[in-house]
């Protein structure tokens, strides 16, 4: 089964460190759906032998779409694409754009998992991220999509934002669990080149943490959670068992997926392609009857086996058996002397059925691919 990402690329302002392809303003909003359902209904050919089984609404501000909008988009995935009755349907909200009878509209439609873009509950780190929203708003639509019925839900924190101890990033974590969602994406700030955030700190407006900070951050959050009851299974993902996020999985355990809308990668049939990054471009293409993209790249197996092995490290561990069986030899035998050196550093853990890397190798998961793994 695969999986579909939308990607809806508004926002009512550009928050600070955010270098996701996004434009505020809606002025294209009804051109691009008309493209959004056309690119839909295009695809469907090509697409006729796939089943999926994930749709995942990103951005951008999905929740900035109206029901109707929405809905329309609904009927054009259903009319299409062949997509299984007991799909996992995630849709992003920023805690800014959502009310209550809006919670309520979603509930209504096939929509099944809620993820809030809170990043923080302290007023003053959400000022310094430039979010639309405050702590109440973020508490309270959380509140409000239970009193809905949605009971699958996550919520996405930054910790290690300048001048935050680890008293206020606890401080972050519980509220979070005090809201009984079922999942939390806890992300280290990261200082992406373009974005505004990058130049206050080339220009020395901010100091970042320093890496011991961030790397006890990242111990304390996967401590705190995992005590909590959430299974830790991906570097920077948590969830109560039974609730992981099957279509982030499918990126995890390199499964297909289809992506529609402005920069929406897919990964299909061996070859990964992305969409063009602009909003009037795409519009542009998909009016002649063309398609959007503007990157393709074949897998061969060198890149399919670099790839596995990184995603299975970022994830929940490198099983034995599904490495033979996916690339015809064996792991342990191939990488026996780096399985040696980073168990005994303390880096990983291995089984009999399995490779697995420790928090402190998750913390320097992409050097450890690099240096001993990339083929
Ligand atoms: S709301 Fe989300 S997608 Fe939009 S600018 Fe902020 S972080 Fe980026």
């Amino acid at each position: 089964m695969s999986g579909i990402y939308l990607h809806i690329p508004f926002c009512e302002t550009k928050c600070i460190y955010c270098d996701f392809y996004s434009v505020t303003g809606d002025t294209l909003r009804e051109k691009f759906i008309t493209s959004l359902l056309n690119e839909i209904k295009l695809s469907s050919d090509e697409l006729k032998n796939k089943k999926f089984d994930t749709i995942f609404f990103g951005g951008g501000t999905p929740s900035l779409l109206t029901v109707s909008e929405l809905s329309q988009i609904f009927n054009q995935l259903f009319k299409s694409l062949n997509i299984s009755s007991d799909s996992e349907v995630t849709i992003e909200c920023n805690p800014g754009t959502v009310s209550k009878q809006k919670l309520y509209d979603i509930k209504k439609l096939p929509v099944n998992r809620l993820s809030f873009g809170i990043q923080s509950f302290s007023d003053k780190e959400l000022r310094f991220l430039t979010r639309i929203h405050n702590s109440q708003e973020a508490e309270r639509s959380v509140i409000e999509a239970q009193e809905a019925g949605f009971s699958n839900i996550n919520i996405d924190l930054i910790s290690s934002l300048p001048g935050q101890t680890l008293n206020t990033w606890k401080y972050n974590l519980e509220k979070a669990l005090s809201l009984n969602i079922q999942h939390i994406s806890a992300y280290t700030l990261t200082y992406e080149k373009g974005t505004p955030l990058y130049k206050m700190k080339t220009t020395g407006r901010i100091r970042p943490e320093s890496e011991e900070t961030e790397s006890m951050h990242y111990r304390f959050t996967s401590d705190f959670l995992t005590d909590s009851g959430f299974e830790h299974y991906e570097i920077s993902n948590f969830a109560l068992p039974g609730f992981r996020c099957r279509h982030n999985l499918k990126y995890w355990n390199s499964e297909e997926y289809v992506g529609f809308g402005p920069s929406a990668s897919s990964y299909l049939n061996k070859t990964r392609f992305a969409n063009v990054k602009s909003i009037t471009k795409y519009i542009d293409k998909i009016s002649k009857g063309e398609k959007a993209v503007d990157f393709m790249e074949f897998i061969d197996e060198k890149t399919s086996l670099n790839e596995y092995i990184f995603l299975r490290l970022r994830s929940s561990g490198l099983d034995f058996k599904r490495f033979r069986s996916k690339f015809g030899f064996d792991f342990r035998n191939k990488f026996n002397k780096p399985i040696e050196e980073l168990t005994q550093k303390g880096y990983a853990k291995i089984s009999e059925n399995e490779f697995k890397l420790t928090i402190s190798g998750y913390s320097l998961c992409d050097e450890i691919t690099v240096k001993y793994f990339y083929q």
